[in-house]
């Protein structure tokens, strides 16, 4: 009997990415989204790229308990991956209760219906965030996390805390496991599915993808007067195809019985810092084009370094980020491209 993983989010950019992996190792997944912050073209993408058209998808809010009940009793769900939430940072700075009300909301809903279903396995997708400017670099696991500087980072830091304690509480029905991710970008090699921002994108590499297909006058760089070796912000950018390989081995290990502890936590990085301007050099020579971009003041809230130190999730998972800057900057240009109907 093949196992089923419930994909909370699953429509979204990473959701969309997870679910093919899954397919392809042997798992049966349901899609559940409420559709708040994509249209159908992911789920359709991963239709085709896995050849599965009767993929089944559910349109589900998971603030709505009721709702997140009815479909813990219509599928037998070995393990759910949550990733329904809202991500803008600086939104979340002007809507706090709407940000704290969803993101706690949907993820209490999971864990109730968890519990009221006999236990389940439970990844959660954090984030990189909750170390905030880390002191010593790279980050490990053990690293402390710093206060959240915004209500999204803070909501991840909540629920990776509801997560510790509900599995604490939980005898043993509930284990769970923590991804934090670095930084995701790129799309699927097909082109078939990718990230998909709604409005002005705030992340990197969308912007740099849209103005380079003409969606966008001019990229602003954040800032070149930091502490690193060309003034610009360091991250780890990890491909989503790696990222969405990390959930499949963090379920299987989840569903195997093979967790040293009910509660883990991953890094899910490469190790490998990259400047803004380092990835924007990197785009124009793959791609062979040139990008209009300026330097632009520094914008609040973002820190100066961070990357992961890996090792934990290449030794417990098994898994390890294989994809270089140049590939994954190809596969989110030919994106792009496809979306633009290029
Ligand atoms: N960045 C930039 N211009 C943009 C968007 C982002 O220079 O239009 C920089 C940002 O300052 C940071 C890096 O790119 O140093 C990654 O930002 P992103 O928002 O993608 O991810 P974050 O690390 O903030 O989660």
């Amino acid at each position: 009997m093949k196992k089923t993983v419930l994909v909370s989010g699953g429509a979204g950019f990473i959701g969309s990415h997870v679910t093919v992996e899954l397919l392809e190792a042997g798992y049966e997944v349901v899609v559940a989204d409420n559709m708040s912050n994509c249209d159908m073209t992911c789920f359709e993408g991963v239709k085709k790229i896995t050849g599965r058209a009767d993929l089944p998808f559910e349109k589900v809010d998971f603030c709505d308990a009721v709702a997140t009940e009815a479909l813990f009793d219509k599928y037998k769900i070995d393990a759910v991956i949550h990733f329904a939430a809202f991500k803008a940072v600086g939104e979340s700075v002007d809507k706090p209760v709407m940000y704290y009300k969803n993101n706690l909301g949907s993820f209490l809903n999971v864990l109730e219906a968890a519990q009221t279903h006999g236990g389940c396995n439970v990844l959660f997708s954090s984030s990189a965030t909750v170390y905030g400017q880390p002191e010593k670099l790279p980050v490990t696991e053990e690293s402390p996390r710093q206060p959240a500087t915004s209500p999204y980072g803070a909501t991840k830091q909540m629920c990776e805390d509801i997560l510790q304690d509900t599995v604490k509480a939980s005898g043993g029905a509930i284990k769970g496991i923590l991804l934090r991710y670095f930084n995701p970008i790129g799309a699927h090699p097909s082109a078939l599915i990718g990230e998909l921002p709604r409005g002005v994108p705030n992340n990197l590499v969308p912007f740099i993808t849209q103005t380079a297909i003409g969606k966008r006058e001019c990229l602003s760089i954040f800032g070149d007067d930091y502490p690193t070796p060309d003034g610009t912000c360091l991250r780890d950018y990890i491909d989503i195809v790696d990222l969405a390989k990390a959930h499949v081995f963090a379920v299987t290990r989840m569903i195997e019985g093979k967790m040293k502890k009910d509660c883990e936590v991953f890094n899910v990085g490469t190790g490998r810092p990259v400047s803004v301007m380092e990835l924007v050099t990197a785009f124009e020579k793959v791609n062979g084009l040139k990008l209009n971009y300026k330097i632009a003041p520094r914008r609040p809230g973002d820190v100066t370094a961070v990357w992961a130190d890996p090792t934990l999730a290449n030794k417990e998972l098994g898994w390890k980020a294989t994809r270089s800057v140049e590939e994954t900057l190809k596969a989110a240009w030919a994106w792009e491209k496809h979306l633009a109907g290029k």
